[in-house]
């Protein structure tokens, strides 16, 4: 038999997909194109309803072109969609139950989820150190969708990073709801250190971070170690201590920003990345003028904005939205457009300058692709040879979204 996978969400749901794909192989199914496939398997996403409604769609009109088609459906879903979604599907299941799903064409097997080793699919090795989160911000499904928070043995990690080294993969990301308050036996800090002992020539990313857990120690592994980037993710949410309180995040936008200069002092040349949702229930000008101040002021050099989505069973939901969607398109834009001013300013400075850069793909145009340490994306002319490896790179052009450069220069 053959399947298809269709994956949506982060990337957890993505390395979830992996281990998915790895069992069936192991079960003598093949991967193959959608239209090829008798089994279609939807690893889901609960997260924003635009992703649902996409799924929704696609689900129904596989049903109704292909009535034979087997449709398993999995992931990060809350129950109100699964209802929405049961008569379409043949099979519901949770991902990390996968080695016992009840399928006629799969055995069942007496591991744990973990143990399955995933088939890698992407330039980037995904390695998921935890499951679940204990935080309960106000907006957010995972805690209701994943449950608490577990974290894998350290050993088990290092482990399966050794392996997608070994396989290969130049770019690792380590994975977690909340990567700071991992406890697997040892504190995340140290696991950093753990990791960037192992050999090879590979860059180590993390995400997600959540500001009350990052410590100083974390700051000091990603100074001292050569593999782990210096990027960081920390999501900021609001500027507005009253919005951040009913977001339910334990800190105000003095602790994030003495964080902030602290990691700094730390990590001079760290590289910033945050998310911002904008038109929170209840978010009026006044609160989302202290976001574009500290905005400003922070100066990041990456941000995932997101326009409030009220989503069933988290707390927000029963908030009435005071902020209208052209409104919030609207904030969005702002912040979009200080961004991408800071960042013309900051590309400027790459101009001439020689930069290393993991190659990730082609384009269209047939430009190769990649990026910095620092996340910057940078194209470039050169052989597909050269995907998934460092390559260095003289930067010619900048605009404010990216780098383009016009030859390799020999490592
Ligand atoms: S820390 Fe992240 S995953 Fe956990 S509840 Fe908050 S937003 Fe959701």
């Amino acid at each position: 038999m053959k399947y298809h996978l269709i994956t949506y969400g982060c990337q957890m749901n993505k390395n979830d997909s992996e281990r998915i794909s790895s069992f069936f192989d192991k079960n003598n199914l093949t991967e193959s194109e959608e239209a090829d496939a008798d089994i279609i398997v939807f690893n889901a996403c609960s997260i924003r309803q635009s992703s649902i409604d996409r799924m929704t769609a696609k689900i129904k009109k596989i049903k109704e072109q292909s009535k034979d088609k087997i449709i398993i459906l999995t992931g990060c879903l809350l129950k109100k969609d699964i209802k929405k979604l049961e008569n379409f599907c043949d099979y519901i299941l949770k991902s990390e139950e996968l080695p016992s799903w009840n399928l006629p064409f799969l055995k069942k097997e007496k591991i744990d989820y973990f143990e399955i080793i995933p088939k890698r699919r992407d330039t980037a090795g995904y390695i998921s150190i935890m499951k679940g989160c204990n935080n309960f911000c106000s907006y957010c499904v995972v805690p209701y969708t994943k449950g608490r928070e577990f974290s894998r043995p350290a050993k088990d990690i290092i482990e399966e990073v050794k392996e997608a080294v070994f396989c290969g993969k130049k770019e690792i990301w380590i994975l977690g709801q909340n990567v700071n308050s991992y406890n697997g036996g040892i504190s995340f800090a140290d696991l950093l250190v753990e990791i960037d002992k192992i050999k090879g020539d590979f860059w180590v990313r993390f995400t997600s971070s959540h500001p009350k857990d990052f410590s100083f120690d974390i700051a000091k592994a990603i100074k001292n170690c050569k593999k782990i980037t210096k990027y960081l993710n920390l999501p900021l949410q609001s500027g507005d201590d009253e919005i951040l309180k009913k977001m339910n995040r334990p800190y105000n936008a003095e602790q994030y920003s003495k964080l902030v200069a602290n990691i700094r002092e730390i990590v001079p040349d760290i590289a910033l990345s945050t998310d911002i949702i904008v038109g929170f229930p209840g978010e009026t000008e006044h609160h989302f003028h202290n976001t574009v101040k500290m905005f400003n002021e922070i100066d990041f050099d990456m941000a995932y904005i997101a326009k409030y989505s009220p989503r069933h069973e988290t707390k927000s939901f029963a908030e009435k939205e005071t902020v209208s969607e052209e409104e919030k398109k609207r904030r969005e834009r702002v912040l979009t457009e200080i961004l991408t001013e800071k960042n013309l300013i900051k590309n400027r400075l790459y101009l001439k300058n020689i930069v290393k850069v993991l190659v990730m793909g082609i384009n269209k145009k047939g430009y190769l692709f990649g990026k910095t340490e620092g996340y910057k994306d940078v194209i470039f002319p050169g052989s597909e040879k050269k995907i998934n490896s460092f390559a260095n790179i003289k930067i010619t052009k900048c605009s404010k979204w990216g780098l383009e450069g016009k030859k390799i220069i020999q490592k």
